[in-house]
């Protein structure tokens, strides 16, 4: 991909969940942010030739936006099933080569595969508090970069993580989130959320 904008472009079609799980908080990427994030951390020559890991993969839009954008290889780990399927679905839409990529069903706590950059839209820990720490601290076990969203309300949280695990907090990107009424308790009205996306590095 030559720019952002054919990114956002290519990214707009991968298909999303079909029933998004409360519990499993599974929010899908837009294709707008995804690709920014994706383009940002492009630029800072974390992805072209690297091996990727997105961690709770969901149907792949991250790890497939850095493979568009010329990761030697993806690692896609999600636990869910039926992620897995629309996830199949999108890397054979997207005519991916078999060689990019590696899907990994399981939890991410069995994920132990090293690799150069972790790209994740963790579980915001709305409904189970501690699951963004158990993405973060699986994260900087298997990469010594890390590119993580979360709500913008629990940044405080990051900051004291990252300095408790020498972690530096590179770059801090601002985005809003619009949820999509999929939901059953977002069912009344779009709700906009403050996400913040941050890189992380091993000190
Ligand atoms: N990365 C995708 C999906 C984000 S939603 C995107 O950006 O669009 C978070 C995903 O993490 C969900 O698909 C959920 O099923 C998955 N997940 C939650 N806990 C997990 C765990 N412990 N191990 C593996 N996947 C998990």
């Amino acid at each position: 991909m030559k720019s952002k904008k054919a990114l956002q472009k290519a990214l707009y079609g991968v298909r999303e969940f079909d029933r998004p799980k409360i519990m499993a908080e599974q929010y899908c990427t837009l294709a707008e942010i995804a690709s920014d994030l994706i383009w940002k951390a492009f630029m800072l020559g974390d992805i072209e030739d690297k091996h990727i890991a997105d961690l709770g993969a969901g149907t792949g839009i991250l790890g497939i936006g850095c493979i568009l954008m010329g990761a030697k290889k993806a690692w896609f780990v999600e636990q869910d099933s039926d992620c897995i399927s629309a996830l199949q679905t999108n890397l054979i839409e997207k005519k991916l080569s078999k060689k990019s990529y590696e899907i990994v069903q399981g939890d991410i706590r069995n994920f132990n595969t090293h690799t150069d950059t972790v790209i994740m839209n963790p579980p915001f820990g709305t409904k189970d508090t501690h699951a963004d720490k158990g993405f973060l601290k699986k994260a900087i076990d298997v990469a010594p970069v890390v590119y993580s969203f979360h709500k913008s309300e629990t940044f405080q949280f990051i900051k004291a993580f990252t300095n408790d695990n020498h972690l530096a907090i590179t770059h801090i990107w601002n985005y809003k989130w619009q949820l999509k009424p999929t939901m059953g308790h977002h069912k009344k009205r779009l709700e906009q959320i403050g996400v913040v996306a941050v890189r992380l590095e091993k000190k």
